[in-house]
Protein backbone atom coordinates (compact mmCIF):
# COMPACT_ATOMS: atom_id res chain seq x y z
CA UNK A 1 0.00 0.00 0.00
CA UNK A 2 1.08 3.53 -0.84
CA UNK A 3 1.55 5.69 1.47
CA UNK A 4 1.85 10.01 2.00
CA UNK A 5 3.23 12.27 4.31
CA UNK A 6 0.97 14.16 6.95
CA UNK A 7 1.00 16.94 9.85
CA UNK A 8 -0.96 16.39 12.14
CA UNK A 9 -1.99 19.11 14.52
CA UNK A 10 -3.24 18.16 18.35
CA UNK A 11 -3.87 21.54 19.91
CA UNK A 12 -2.23 24.70 20.61
CA UNK A 13 1.16 24.74 21.69
CA UNK A 14 1.92 21.05 20.43
CA UNK A 15 4.05 21.37 17.58
CA UNK A 16 2.93 19.86 14.40
CA UNK A 17 3.73 16.10 14.27
CA UNK A 18 4.92 14.12 10.86
CA UNK A 19 2.83 10.86 10.18
CA UNK A 20 2.75 8.27 7.02
CA UNK A 21 -0.50 7.37 6.12
CA UNK A 22 -1.73 4.94 3.83
CA UNK A 23 -3.34 6.29 0.90
CA UNK A 24 -6.54 4.82 -0.13
CA UNK A 25 -7.35 2.20 -2.67
CA UNK A 26 -10.70 2.47 -3.70
CA UNK A 27 -12.01 5.62 -3.81
CA UNK A 28 -16.10 6.67 -3.55
CA UNK A 29 -18.24 7.86 -6.69
CA UNK A 30 -16.82 11.63 -7.47
CA UNK A 31 -14.00 11.18 -4.85
CA UNK A 32 -10.76 12.63 -6.64
CA UNK A 33 -7.38 11.79 -4.86
CA UNK A 34 -4.80 15.06 -4.83
CA UNK A 35 -1.10 14.73 -5.14
CA UNK A 36 -0.43 18.51 -2.94
CA UNK A 37 1.86 20.33 -5.37
CA UNK A 38 2.12 23.63 -2.71
CA UNK A 39 0.12 25.01 -0.10
CA UNK A 40 0.01 28.28 1.19
CA UNK A 41 -0.23 28.95 5.26
CA UNK A 42 -3.59 31.42 5.77
CA UNK A 43 -4.00 33.51 8.66
CA UNK A 44 -6.48 31.74 10.10
CA UNK A 45 -4.24 28.53 9.94
CA UNK A 46 -2.33 30.53 12.35
CA UNK A 47 -5.20 31.50 14.49
CA UNK A 48 -5.83 27.86 14.80
CA UNK A 49 -2.25 26.79 15.85
CA UNK A 50 -2.28 29.82 18.56
CA UNK A 51 -5.81 28.58 19.91
CA UNK A 52 -6.89 31.79 18.88
CA UNK A 53 -10.20 29.65 17.39
CA UNK A 54 -10.77 25.98 18.01
CA UNK A 55 -11.09 23.14 15.31
CA UNK A 56 -11.68 19.75 16.45
CA UNK A 57 -8.20 17.58 16.83
CA UNK A 58 -5.91 15.80 15.78
CA UNK A 59 -6.48 17.71 12.58
CA UNK A 60 -4.57 18.26 9.56
CA UNK A 61 -4.51 21.78 8.64
CA UNK A 62 -4.03 23.45 5.85
CA UNK A 63 -6.86 24.75 2.71
CA UNK A 64 -5.26 26.67 0.12
CA UNK A 65 -3.60 24.80 -2.04
CA UNK A 66 -2.50 23.37 -5.80
CA UNK A 67 -2.30 19.74 -6.62
CA UNK A 68 -2.86 17.47 -9.46
CA UNK A 69 -5.51 14.76 -10.03
CA UNK A 70 -3.84 11.15 -9.40
CA UNK A 71 -7.02 9.00 -9.23
CA UNK A 72 -10.95 9.73 -9.19
CA UNK A 73 -13.85 7.53 -8.42
CA UNK A 74 -16.50 7.05 -10.69
CA UNK A 75 -17.83 10.42 -12.18
CA UNK A 76 -16.17 13.24 -12.90
CA UNK A 77 -15.43 13.15 -16.35
CA UNK A 78 -14.05 16.47 -16.78
CA UNK A 79 -10.84 15.73 -14.37
CA UNK A 80 -8.55 13.69 -16.73
CA UNK A 81 -5.51 12.52 -14.76
CA UNK A 82 -2.79 14.65 -13.88
CA UNK A 83 -4.81 17.49 -14.23
CA UNK A 84 -3.75 20.39 -12.22
CA UNK A 85 -6.58 21.80 -10.11
CA UNK A 86 -7.65 23.66 -7.55
CA UNK A 87 -11.06 22.91 -5.30
CA UNK A 88 -13.66 24.48 -2.88
CA UNK A 89 -12.51 24.90 0.52
CA UNK A 90 -15.94 23.75 1.08
CA UNK A 91 -17.81 20.57 0.61
CA UNK A 92 -21.31 20.91 0.58
CA UNK A 93 -25.01 18.50 -0.18
CA UNK A 94 -26.26 20.54 -3.17
CA UNK A 95 -30.33 18.99 -1.20
CA UNK A 96 -30.85 21.42 1.90
CA UNK A 97 -32.29 24.41 2.14
CA UNK A 98 -28.59 26.57 2.18
CA UNK A 99 -27.59 24.67 -0.75
CA UNK A 100 -30.79 25.14 -3.01
CA UNK A 101 -33.25 27.90 -1.53
CA UNK A 102 -30.53 30.63 0.10
CA UNK A 103 -27.55 30.20 -2.58
CA UNK A 104 -24.82 29.61 0.01
CA UNK A 105 -23.35 25.94 -0.33
CA UNK A 106 -21.10 27.48 2.48
CA UNK A 107 -23.53 27.34 4.62
CA UNK A 108 -24.57 23.79 3.92
CA UNK A 109 -26.28 21.42 6.81
CA UNK A 110 -23.80 18.97 6.27
CA UNK A 111 -20.99 21.07 5.79
CA UNK A 112 -17.28 20.08 5.80
CA UNK A 113 -13.85 22.34 5.66
CA UNK A 114 -10.73 21.18 4.54
CA UNK A 115 -8.18 22.04 6.86
CA UNK A 116 -10.69 22.55 9.43
CA UNK A 117 -11.68 18.30 9.93
CA UNK A 118 -10.63 15.84 12.94
CA UNK A 119 -8.12 12.97 11.03
CA UNK A 120 -11.43 10.88 11.99
CA UNK A 121 -13.67 12.35 9.39
CA UNK A 122 -14.14 10.59 6.14
CA UNK A 123 -10.88 9.56 4.87
CA UNK A 124 -8.64 11.57 7.27
CA UNK A 125 -6.88 13.04 4.73
CA UNK A 126 -8.71 16.57 5.06
CA UNK A 127 -6.02 18.74 4.95
CA UNK A 128 -3.49 20.46 2.86
CA UNK A 129 -0.53 19.88 5.31
CA UNK A 130 0.36 16.58 3.79
CA UNK A 131 1.23 14.65 0.68
CA UNK A 132 -2.15 13.79 -0.62
CA UNK A 133 -5.69 14.96 -0.16
CA UNK A 134 -9.16 13.47 -0.79
CA UNK A 135 -11.45 15.55 -2.31
CA UNK A 136 -15.16 14.63 -1.98
CA UNK A 137 -18.02 14.03 -4.00
CA UNK A 138 -19.61 17.64 -3.31
CA UNK A 139 -16.13 19.42 -3.55
CA UNK A 140 -16.28 21.97 -6.57
CA UNK A 141 -12.84 21.24 -8.57
CA UNK A 142 -11.55 23.78 -10.99
CA UNK A 143 -8.67 23.00 -13.61
CA UNK A 144 -6.00 25.61 -13.05
CA UNK A 145 -4.82 26.79 -16.52
CA UNK A 146 -1.09 26.34 -17.16
CA UNK A 147 -0.08 30.11 -17.25
CA UNK A 148 -1.04 30.21 -13.40
CA UNK A 149 2.30 28.89 -11.54
CA UNK A 150 1.91 26.93 -8.14
CA UNK A 151 2.38 29.95 -6.03
CA UNK A 152 0.17 31.86 -7.83
CA UNK A 153 -2.51 29.29 -7.62
CA UNK A 154 -2.64 27.77 -4.25
CA UNK A 155 -4.62 30.97 -2.39
CA UNK A 156 -7.02 31.05 -5.08
CA UNK A 157 -9.29 28.88 -3.19
CA UNK A 158 -9.41 31.01 0.23
CA UNK A 159 -8.38 34.89 -0.14
CA UNK A 160 -9.32 35.12 -3.98
CA UNK A 161 -12.65 33.35 -4.47
CA UNK A 162 -13.64 35.24 -1.16
CA UNK A 163 -12.57 38.34 -2.49
CA UNK A 164 -15.19 37.66 -5.74
CA UNK A 165 -17.84 36.63 -3.97
CA UNK A 166 -17.81 39.68 -1.71
CA UNK A 167 -17.36 42.37 -5.01
CA UNK A 168 -20.08 40.04 -6.63
CA UNK A 169 -22.59 41.91 -4.23
CA UNK A 170 -20.98 45.40 -4.72
CA UNK A 171 -23.30 47.45 -7.43
CA UNK A 172 -21.62 48.47 -10.79
CA UNK A 173 -20.80 51.15 -11.33
CA UNK A 174 -18.49 51.61 -8.59
CA UNK A 175 -15.78 53.98 -9.66
CA UNK A 176 -13.98 54.77 -6.24
CA UNK A 177 -13.58 52.42 -3.24
CA UNK A 178 -11.83 52.25 -0.15
CA UNK A 179 -10.30 49.41 0.87
CA UNK A 180 -9.36 49.04 4.72
CA UNK A 181 -6.08 46.26 5.15
CA UNK A 182 -3.58 45.82 2.52
CA UNK A 183 -3.26 42.03 3.02
CA UNK A 184 -3.70 39.19 0.74
CA UNK A 185 -7.28 39.89 0.46
CA UNK A 186 -6.99 43.11 0.35
CA UNK A 187 -4.41 43.22 -2.11
CA UNK A 188 -6.75 40.98 -4.49
CA UNK A 189 -9.37 43.29 -3.90
CA UNK A 190 -7.71 46.21 -5.41
CA UNK A 191 -6.51 44.55 -8.44
CA UNK A 192 -10.38 43.13 -9.14
CA UNK A 193 -11.90 46.84 -8.42
CA UNK A 194 -9.45 47.91 -10.89
CA UNK A 195 -10.36 45.17 -13.52
CA UNK A 196 -13.78 46.13 -12.95
CA UNK A 197 -12.99 49.47 -13.97
CA UNK A 198 -13.20 51.35 -10.83
CA UNK A 199 -10.90 54.71 -11.28
CA UNK A 200 -9.60 55.15 -7.76
CA UNK A 201 -9.58 52.28 -5.32
CA UNK A 202 -7.67 53.39 -1.62
CA UNK A 203 -6.34 50.98 0.34
CA UNK A 204 -5.61 51.86 3.97
CA UNK A 205 -2.78 50.29 6.14
CA UNK A 206 -0.31 51.07 8.72
CA UNK A 207 2.77 49.16 7.51
CA UNK A 208 4.79 50.97 4.72
CA UNK A 209 5.58 47.66 3.01
CA UNK A 210 2.17 46.35 2.47
CA UNK A 211 1.37 49.89 1.25
CA UNK A 212 3.94 49.59 -1.22
CA UNK A 213 2.51 46.25 -2.45
CA UNK A 214 -0.92 47.60 -2.26
CA UNK A 215 0.20 50.39 -4.83
CA UNK A 216 2.13 47.85 -7.60
CA UNK A 217 -1.79 45.89 -7.52
CA UNK A 218 -3.23 49.14 -8.63
CA UNK A 219 -4.38 50.71 -5.70
CA UNK A 220 -3.43 54.28 -3.70
CA UNK A 221 -1.75 54.22 -0.78
CA UNK A 222 -3.15 55.87 2.35
CA UNK A 223 -0.98 55.65 5.49
CA UNK A 224 -3.22 55.05 8.41
CA UNK A 225 -1.08 55.84 11.03
CA UNK A 226 -2.27 58.40 13.61
CA UNK A 227 -0.65 61.41 12.37
CA UNK A 228 -0.43 60.84 8.76
CA UNK A 229 -4.19 59.57 8.21
CA UNK A 230 -5.72 63.01 7.79
CA UNK A 231 -3.86 64.59 5.33
CA UNK A 232 -3.94 61.17 3.31
CA UNK A 233 -7.41 61.36 3.93
CA UNK A 234 -7.47 64.77 1.73
CA UNK A 235 -6.36 62.79 -1.50
CA UNK A 236 -10.24 60.00 -0.92
CA UNK A 237 -11.81 63.55 -0.64
CA UNK A 238 -10.32 65.09 -3.48
CA UNK A 239 -11.44 62.08 -5.50
CA UNK A 240 -14.88 61.36 -4.45
CA UNK A 241 -16.29 64.36 -2.79
CA UNK A 242 -19.77 63.00 -2.08
CA UNK A 243 -18.12 59.51 -0.58
CA UNK A 244 -16.53 56.17 -2.02
CA UNK A 245 -19.49 54.06 -3.83
CA UNK A 246 -17.77 51.23 -1.60
CA UNK A 247 -16.02 50.31 1.38
CA UNK A 248 -14.51 47.00 1.91
CA UNK A 249 -13.11 45.77 5.70
CA UNK A 250 -10.58 43.03 5.52
CA UNK A 251 -8.82 44.69 8.68
CA UNK A 252 -10.49 42.63 11.28
CA UNK A 253 -10.66 45.62 13.18
CA UNK A 254 -14.18 46.62 14.20
CA UNK A 255 -12.81 50.52 15.18
CA UNK A 256 -12.09 51.36 11.78
CA UNK A 257 -16.10 51.01 11.24
CA UNK A 258 -17.11 54.74 11.80
CA UNK A 259 -14.36 55.74 9.44
CA UNK A 260 -15.50 53.88 6.82
CA UNK A 261 -19.23 54.23 7.33
CA UNK A 262 -18.22 58.41 7.17
CA UNK A 263 -16.13 58.01 3.87
CA UNK A 264 -19.33 56.64 2.44
CA UNK A 265 -20.83 58.49 -0.16
CA UNK A 266 -25.32 58.53 0.38
CA UNK A 267 -26.25 54.83 -0.65
CA UNK A 268 -22.56 53.28 -0.51
CA UNK A 269 -22.17 49.77 0.14
CA UNK A 270 -19.65 48.44 2.96
CA UNK A 271 -18.45 44.89 2.30
CA UNK A 272 -17.68 43.42 6.09
CA UNK A 273 -15.28 40.41 4.86
CA UNK A 274 -12.36 40.72 7.82
CA UNK A 275 -13.68 40.70 11.21
CA UNK A 276 -14.44 37.05 11.94
CA UNK A 277 -14.20 36.55 14.99
CA UNK A 278 -16.16 37.50 17.92
CA UNK A 279 -13.80 40.74 18.72
CA UNK A 280 -15.79 42.75 16.73
CA UNK A 281 -18.45 44.90 18.57
CA UNK A 282 -19.37 47.48 16.42
CA UNK A 283 -18.81 51.18 17.76
CA UNK A 284 -21.75 52.25 15.37
CA UNK A 285 -25.26 54.11 15.76
CA UNK A 286 -28.14 52.42 13.44
CA UNK A 287 -28.96 55.81 12.90
CA UNK A 288 -25.05 56.35 10.98
CA UNK A 289 -26.59 53.69 8.79
CA UNK A 290 -29.84 54.62 8.23
CA UNK A 291 -28.97 58.37 7.41
CA UNK A 292 -26.84 57.14 4.63
CA UNK A 293 -29.12 54.67 3.35
CA UNK A 294 -26.03 52.68 3.62
CA UNK A 295 -25.82 48.32 2.49
CA UNK A 296 -23.34 46.67 4.93
CA UNK A 297 -22.78 42.75 3.62
CA UNK A 298 -21.39 39.99 5.34
CA UNK A 299 -19.05 37.90 3.01
CA UNK A 300 -18.37 34.24 4.50
CA UNK A 301 -16.45 31.78 2.12
CA UNK A 302 -17.49 31.68 -1.15
CA UNK A 303 -19.49 29.30 -3.74
CA UNK A 304 -18.16 27.28 -6.52
CA UNK A 305 -19.00 30.13 -9.31
CA UNK A 306 -16.80 32.31 -7.29
CA UNK A 307 -14.23 29.60 -7.46
CA UNK A 308 -14.17 29.71 -11.30
CA UNK A 309 -14.15 33.08 -11.56
CA UNK A 310 -11.18 33.69 -9.59
CA UNK A 311 -9.34 31.38 -11.25
CA UNK A 312 -10.45 32.64 -14.85
CA UNK A 313 -9.18 36.72 -13.48
CA UNK A 314 -6.32 35.18 -12.20
CA UNK A 315 -5.44 33.73 -15.58
CA UNK A 316 -6.32 36.88 -17.02
CA UNK A 317 -4.26 39.14 -15.12
CA UNK A 318 -1.21 37.16 -14.65
CA UNK A 319 1.20 39.82 -15.85
CA UNK A 320 -1.04 42.83 -14.87
CA UNK A 321 0.43 42.25 -11.22
CA UNK A 322 2.97 40.77 -9.49
CA UNK A 323 0.79 37.95 -7.76
CA UNK A 324 3.93 35.62 -7.39
CA UNK A 325 6.06 37.96 -5.22
CA UNK A 326 3.58 37.30 -2.44
CA UNK A 327 4.23 33.97 -1.89
CA UNK A 328 7.63 33.31 -0.69
CA UNK A 329 9.82 30.10 -1.31
CA UNK A 330 8.37 26.91 -0.69
CA UNK A 331 9.85 25.16 2.87
CA UNK A 332 9.87 21.24 3.14
CA UNK A 333 6.50 20.10 4.38
CA UNK A 334 9.32 18.45 7.26
CA UNK A 335 9.78 21.98 8.27
CA UNK A 336 6.49 22.87 8.62
CA UNK A 337 7.14 24.68 12.03
CA UNK A 338 9.85 26.61 10.43
CA UNK A 339 6.86 27.94 8.15
CA UNK A 340 4.40 28.64 10.54
CA UNK A 341 7.54 30.66 12.16
CA UNK A 342 7.71 32.69 8.69
CA UNK A 343 4.28 32.94 8.15
CA UNK A 344 4.08 34.79 11.95
CA UNK A 345 6.84 37.58 11.14
CA UNK A 346 4.38 38.60 8.61
CA UNK A 347 6.98 39.54 5.74
CA UNK A 348 5.10 37.64 2.83
CA UNK A 349 1.43 37.93 2.81
CA UNK A 350 1.90 33.94 2.20
CA UNK A 351 4.51 31.58 3.19
CA UNK A 352 4.37 28.25 0.45
CA UNK A 353 5.26 24.52 1.89
CA UNK A 354 5.88 21.96 -0.60
CA UNK A 355 5.43 18.15 0.24
ZN1 LIG B 1 -7.69 30.71 4.29
ZN1 LIG C 1 -26.28 21.39 1.70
Amino acid sequence: MDTTTVQIFDGPGQPLRREAWPIPEALQDGEVLVGIALATICGSDLHTVSGQRTEPTPAILGHEAVGRVLRKGRGRPELAEGTRVTWSIADSCGRCPACTEFGLPQKCDALFKYGHAAVTNGSGLNGCYAGHILLRAGTHIVPVPDNVSDPMAAPINCALATMVNALSYVPAPCRTAVIQGAGMLGLYGAALLRDRGADAVFCVDVQEGRLELAESFGATPIDGRPGRYEQARARIEQAAPRGVDAVIEVAGKADLVPEGVRLLRPGGHYAFIGMVHPNSALPLTGEAVIRKCLTIHGTHNYGPEHLDEAVAFLARTVDAYPYESLVSAPYRLDEIESALDAARSQQWARVAVAP
